[in-house]
């Protein structure tokens, strides 16, 4: 009985040891291999105007995405791109996102990223960048912000991200459109798109992002049949990259909106 308990003596303190380092290590290898929670956020455009900010909900202040910057790097997060969510991950992950690809993405974005050392991912809208807008980015500071390390540019098509003036929306079926009219009509959008990131970005886009969060059955398929790896909605709660990376929400950050309440959800 007695060699009975010391050997019980011996072997507790040794299990406990053995399981704790199984829970150590083990969570590594877990966050590692299927994925954790990984909020996106989404911005549009950033501006010195403080008016402005307050008045167009597209806008955040300079100010304001410092400030955010600076809450994420003192809360522990690390900014990963969102086409490296299916790569191992950080201990507390981050997606920065910007849609539809305007100049101040470049002019205040990209220095504070670089200053914070953070990444942020671009969904652009590539036509306006054809067209020339002067508040959009021009396909050279894309190439430069892509090679930069600090913003990566993924799409967010090349121009169906319109709505009709009897409320149908681009990246929907439009009426007495065939399923296949539909495919082919989403084919050439992505072919003209490879084209360009051919061009002037040096990759192709593998992560997309739905303009107004709209999306088909037929645009997830043809999607993958692309090669896309990621689709994000403007679904708004905080995803689990455990459960995949097509249909993934992405929660909108407005000048008002505190990240300590937005990352809580
Ligand atoms: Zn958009």
């Amino acid at each position: 009985m007695k060699k009975h308990n010391k050997y019980i003596v011996i072997s507790v303190p040794i299990i406990i040891i053995v399981l704790l380092i199984g829970v150590i290590f083990g969570e590594g290898i877990v966050n590692r291999t299927i994925g954790k929670k990984v909020p996106v956020l989404m911005y549009h455009c950033i501006t010195e105007d403080e008016d402005l900010a307050n008045s167009n909900s597209l806008y955040v202040t300079k100010k304001k995405f410092e400030e955010d910057l600076k809450y994420l790097r003192d809360n522990g997060y690390t900014a990963i791109f969102a086409k490296d969510m299916d790569k191992p991950l950080p201990k507390k992950p981050v997606v920065i996102t910007f849609d539809d690809g305007y100049k101040d993405n470049y002019i205040y974005g990209y220095p504070l990223l670089k200053e914070y050392d953070m990444k942020a991912t671009i969904f652009i809208l590539a036509y306006t960048f054809d067209e020339e807008m002067s508040h959009k980015l021009s396909w050279e500071e894309a190439g430069a912000l892509a090679r930069s390390g600090f913003m990566d540019i993924q799409s967010h098509t090349y121009d169906l991200h319109y709505e009709t003036d009897d409320g149908l929306f681009a990246m929907e079926p439009f009426p007495n459109e065939s399923d296949e009219e539909y495919r082919e009509r989403l084919y050439k959008d992505i072919d003209i798109m490879n084209e360009r990131f051919d061009k002037y970005i040096g990759y192709r886009p593998t992560v997309f992002a739905y303009p107004y969060g709209k999306y088909t059955k037929i645009t997830e398929e043809v999607l993958k049949e692309a090669d896309y790896k990621a689709t994000f909605t403007t679904e708004k709660r905080i995803g689990n990259s455990r459960q995949g990376l097509y249909l993934y929400p992405r929660m909108a950050v407005y000048q008002k909106s505190g990240l300590d309440t937005i990352l809580k959800k």
